[in-house]
């Protein structure tokens, strides 16, 4: 039974004594209201938070890749130590199931440690070394030096549909203090109990590793009015962000507007296309459909992979779509994460049935309870797809539409849609051999590529690109996933003619680290 929750802002190593109210936890299935009250932090307090940020990041940004990775090893040990109070509330704030909280838990505590096994290695920096040439002729050349450094305090919003990997402590969170840069979190008021037990866990974290003070905070009063405050803030040098569209583009335009713009990276919406070609029917189409509809409805559809549009030749898939029918008629209602994104769902499902040439072809025949979402699939022509741009629209939740036309109006189409995190196709080899255009034109749009699989399911490693041109995140050269992800929070500097005692270690001549560098001579 977890007692200790106070509902208010950690403001470096003091906890807020904020006194406006800004929200209580709720179970999105009964509509229960949880305790305690959360409190926002006051002007006064964000203005404190940004300054301990400020002071701690000369500190904090100069201690070795070791000391650090100490410090996100001891969050992930103090996760792990609370894991059955973070289940438990976060069942209560989400409505997801335990093996989902543990598994993300499992995931949460993994990123960290990959994070700190990155930064105890070492080379992540791209160490760069060009060394003198007094001789050249006909000039010169100096000695430069080059390798990434923190850019300074980093916001972080916490996504609602991934309370523990992609919040307090989650993937945002751990590649910035990896990359040597303070956080300052905005707390999700869709589960502000799950981040207080965390951001306990990071805070005891910081105090047995012995950190510098204002290396994190976490911030309760919202996005809206804390959160801006924040990104506002001449202290904050860039902002992690996942969820809304407009969210996401709210803060590009606060971050773009200061009087010195920062980068601004937001994971926002994506539908995820899905080409089917005509061999991998062959291959068999009701386990096509059911692949697929595990997919779409996988976590009652809160996913950002999300398979949300799927491009079915005419003339074949008839078993496909009758399989797809006959599972999502039979499927359960699925309680969402809180009342707006089930507001967003009921509103984007029921917009699309009105726009012209859209079908539903089967929708759950169970009935939906408080915040609940019923599986729904649509179908249109692609001459009626191409006609109507809200049909690219994310329904977040467990609906997809599927498009219908020839191999070619499907390949088409492909360089006309807007960024995606991710694109699948399946295929046979032959096909795929023969489609390169098709490949080449779904690789434009996406940030990862999908050879017969399914999208959902993201492995966090040092390949992943969870990343893809705009809106699907307001930077295509970067990702949220995977050890690259460190590079958002980074920039290079050079170093000419320094002497080598005043060279960062990795920079040294005698490569004191041992790490892996590029070297001219
Ligand atoms: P959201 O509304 O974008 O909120 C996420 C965070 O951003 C919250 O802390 C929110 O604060 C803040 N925020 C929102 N608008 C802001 C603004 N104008 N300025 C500053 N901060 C702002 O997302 P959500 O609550 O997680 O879910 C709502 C919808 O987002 C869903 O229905 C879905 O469509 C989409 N979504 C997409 C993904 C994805 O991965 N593609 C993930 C989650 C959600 P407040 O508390 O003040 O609102």
């Amino acid at each position: 039974m977890i007692t200790s929750l106070l509902g208010t802002s950690f403001i470096g190593y003091s906890r807020s004594s904020g006194n406006t109210a800004a929200g209580h936890g709720i179970q999105p299935g009964t509509g229960t209201v949880l305790e305690p009250t959360y409190l926002a932090a006051s002007a006064t307090e964000v203005e404190r938070a940004l300054a301990l940020a400020s002071a701690a990041f000369p500190v904090y940004s100069k201690l070795s890749g070791k000391v650090r990775a100490g410090f996100l090893r001891a969050i992930a040990t103090e996760i792990e130590s609370v894991v059955d109070d973070i289940v438990e509330r976060g069942i209560l704030e989400t409505a997801l199931a335990e093996p989902r909280l543990r598994g993300e838990t499992g995931r949460t505590v993994g990123q960290l440690r990959m994070f700190a096994g990155l930064i105890v290695e070492g080379s992540w920096v791209d160490a760069r070394i060009d060394r003198a040439q007094p001789d050249r002729q006909p000039i010169p050349k100096v000695d430069l030096r080059s390798m990434l450094r923190p850019l300074g305090p980093v916001a972080v919003f916490c996504a609602s549909n991934f309370p523990l990997a992609y919040s307090v402590a989650g993937g945002d969170t751990a590649s910035a203090l990896a990359a040597g840069c303070p956080v300052v979190v905005i707390a999700h008021s869709s589960h502000p109990g799950t981040a207080e037990i965390i951001a306990e866990a990071v805070i005891r974290a910081a105090h047995l590793t012995g950190m510098p003070e204002g290396v994190f905070s976490v911030l309760y009063g919202g996005g809206r009015t804390v959160g801006q405050m924040v990104v506002k803030h001449p202290a904050i040098q860039a902002v992690g962000f996942t969820g809304s569209r407009a969210g996401g583009t709210a803060l590009m335009e606060s971050a773009a507007k200061r009087a010195q713009p920062i980068p601004v990276y937001a994971e926002m919406s994506s539908v995820n296309p899905i080409v089917i070609l005509p061999g991998a029917l062959a291959r068999g189409e009701e386990v096509l459909a059911e692949a697929f509809f595990a997919s779409f409805t996988l976590g009652v559809g809160q996913f950002c992979t999300n398979p949300g549009l799927v491009f079915l030749p005419v003339g074949v898939g008839e078993k496909f779509l009758g399989k797809l029918k006959s599972l999502t008629e039979a499927s359960v209602a699925g309680t969402l994460l809180n009342a707006s994104i089930c507001e967003a769902f009921t509103a984007s499902t029921a917009a699309i049935t009105g726009v012209e040439g859209v079908e539903t072809l089967a929708r759950s025949v169970s009935v939906a309870g408080l915040n609940q979402a019923l599986p729904v699939v649509f179908e249109v022509s692609i001459a009626d797809f191409l006609k109507h741009e809200t049909l690219q629209g994310e329904m977040f939740g467990p609906a997809s539409l599927i498009v219908r036309g020839t191999v070619a109006e499907i390949e088409a189409v492909i360089p006309t849609l807007e960024g995606q995190l991710t694109a699948s196709i399946h295929a046979t080899q032959e096909e795929l051999a023969v489609k390169t255009s098709l490949v080449d034109a779904l690789q434009n749009r996406v940030g990862r590529l999908i050879f017969n699989g399914f999208p959902t399911g993201v492995e966090v490693c040092s390949s992943m690109v969870h990343g893809g041109p705009f809106p699907s995140t307001s930077d295509g050269r970067s990702t949220s996933v995977g050890t690259m992800a460190i590079f958002r929070f980074c920039r290079p500097v050079a170093w000419q003619s320094f002497p080598d005692s005043a060279l960062p270690a990795e920079l040294r001549d005698a490569n004191p680290l041992e790490i892996k560098r590029t070297e001219t001579n």
